[in-house]
């Protein structure tokens, strides 16, 4: 950023999570040009106001409505505004105050104060997948008309989306998402039936909030990560290929209409994908340890088991047949990997809620926002009573 130039104002939806702190470590190692405006939390009180006193926001939104007179007087020294509750997150989100949204609460509770935030045409730092699964129509279009970037911190499309940069007339052939194939890579049904949820929780590449470590483990966050691709980059389903890619150090690729393929590599740490999206188009100077490609002999791709991992061809189907199914895919899951952590079901039972309500739930080819929120809750119940939950 030029020098003098005033400084970024910062809003952290979800600043509790795990992207939620490692964006506050960006923030607090650039604070010569970025500052925070907005921070909101769940259930993490204490957590919360350690940020506040630290950052010194603007406004905090505390979810858990039971515990906002405790994060109230914890701040009454300060001059920072407490909201509590769900509709706060979209109030705060229609604040002018700030500039730069970090999309980073987990699932479909992220897309209203995302669509807010879309609305009033700020910059969007997404990393709430879900958002864009559930209703990537509606945000892409609201996005176009109010002129609001979306720049995507998930790894594989921030990685596209580097790729990207000077290829604005050069139309894109495929894009080849990379997945590290998670903790049980090569395993069989066999192997995943007895699956718990404490193994399932251990990532060997990245270190993640619960739900998308799961997802990570069933491929499912693969498969949503196809479903966000088409929307950000605007892809026909046949144009998003996955590889698999145990090392997690090619981000993913682009190829383009000559055959060229570019890559973005770098050692697998969400502070490179978050700081770049915060400094765009800039990029910003870090000490991160930097790759050495001789310690990485061998970069390995293979095929998908799809036969094994089905969530990723449910997810496939999801993106091909469109309309309300990937939100129904998206709910089925959630609800599935919320019980799964709970130790309520089998860690190959997600798969077969998420088959069943997409079964059950009635296809809409094109929803409103209201029939994306219909299907979302209909997709829940469904799936909560299969589980008998
Ligand atoms: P996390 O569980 O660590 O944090 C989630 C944050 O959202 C917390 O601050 C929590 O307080 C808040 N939150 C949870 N439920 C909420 C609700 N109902 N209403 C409002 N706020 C709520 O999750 P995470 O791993 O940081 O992931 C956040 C998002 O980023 C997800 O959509 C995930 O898919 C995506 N993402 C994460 C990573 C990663 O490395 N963690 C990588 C790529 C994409
Ligand atoms: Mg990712």
């Amino acid at each position: 950023m030029a020098a003098n130039a005033p400084k970024k104002r910062v809003a952290i939806f979800g600043s509790t999570g795990s992207i939620g702190t490692q964006a506050l470590d960006v923030i607090r190692a650039n604070s010569d040009t970025l500052e925070v405006e907005i921070l909101t939390a769940q259930t993490n009180d204490e957590l919360l106001i350690k940020q506040a006193f630290e950052f010194k926001p603007n406004a905090v939104v505390i979810g858990d409505e039971s515990k906002y007179d405790g994060v109230k007087a914890a701040l009454s020294s300060t001059d920072i505004k407490v909201f509590a509750g769900e509709a706060a997150l979209e109030e705060v989100a229609d604040f002018d105050t700030y500039d730069v949204m970090i999309a980073a609460i987990v699932g479909f509770a992220g897309l209203k104060p995302t669509l807010k935030g879309v609305s009033k045409g700020k910059i969007i730092a997404l990393a709430n997948k879900e958002t864009l699964v559930v209703a990537g129509d509606i945000v892409m279009k609201l996005a176009i008309e109010n002129r609001s970037p979306i720049i995507p911190v998930d790894s594989e499309h921030s990685a596209i989306f580097q790729c990207l940069v000077g290829e604005a007339r050069n139309p894109i052939e495929r894009i080849i998402l990379t997945a590290s194939g998670g903790p049980f890579l090569g395993k069989k049904p066999n192997f995943l039936v007895n699956v718990k949820r404490d193994h399932a929780l251990q990532h060997p590449n990245w270190s993640m909030g619960a739900k998308i470590t799961i997802d990570s483990a069933t491929l499912m966050n693969k498969g949503l990560e196809m479903i966000e691709a088409k929307w950000l980059f605007n892809l026909a389903p046949h144009q998003i290929e996955v590889v698999i890619h145990a090392q997690s150090i090619i981000h993913s690729m682009v190829q383009f209409e000559d055959g060229s393929i570019k890559a973005q590599m770098g050692l697998p740490d969400m502070k490179l994908p978050i700081q770049y999206a915060l400094g765009f188009p800039q990029r910003i100077k870090n000490d991160f340890p930097r790759l050495n490609f001789k310690k990485y002999p061998s970069l390995t791709f293979e095929e998908p088991d799809i036969k094994t991992f089905r969530n990723l061809w449910l997810a496939t189907e999801a993106l091909k047949k469109g309309g309300n199914v990937p939100c129904v895919l998206n709910a089925a899951n959630e609800i599935a990997v919320w019980a799964f952590l709970r130790n309520r079901i089998g860690f190959l039972d997600i798969t077969a809620v998420v088959e069943k309500t997409m079964e059950a739930v009635a296809f809409i080819e094109n929803p409103s926002l209201e029939e994306y929120f219909e299907s979302d809750g209909e997709a829940r119940n469904f799936a909560a009573s299969l589980m008998k939950l």
